[in-house]
């Protein structure tokens, strides 16, 4: 798990994967999204970047994860939104 990795080093923000995920779905609520969409428009490496961060959300009630129509994609995908 590297819940704690800070995107300094390749993007020059202060903010953490997580933070930075966590803004994304909560300023498009109730929106749901893959991870590999939330990881292409966070420009992370990979989207095993972003399921780690969101497997971890899953397990609070700020998130539901849940099978549906991810809406950058439109494919039905294991996706996250707030909750
Ligand atoms: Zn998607």
């Amino acid at each position: 798990m590297r819940l704690v990795a800070t995107s300094v080093d390749f993007e020059g923000l202060a903010m953490t994967i997580p933070e930075r995920i966590n803004r994304f779905l909560t300023e498009r609520k109730p929106s749901i999204f893959c991870d590999g969409c939330i990881a292409k428009n966070l420009d992370l490496s990979k989207p095993q970047e972003a399921q780690r961060v969101t497997s971890a959300f899953e397990t609070t009630s700020d998130f539901v994860r849940e099978y549906g129509v991810c809406s950058l994609c439109g494919e039905v995908r294991l996706a996250i939104r707030r909750a």
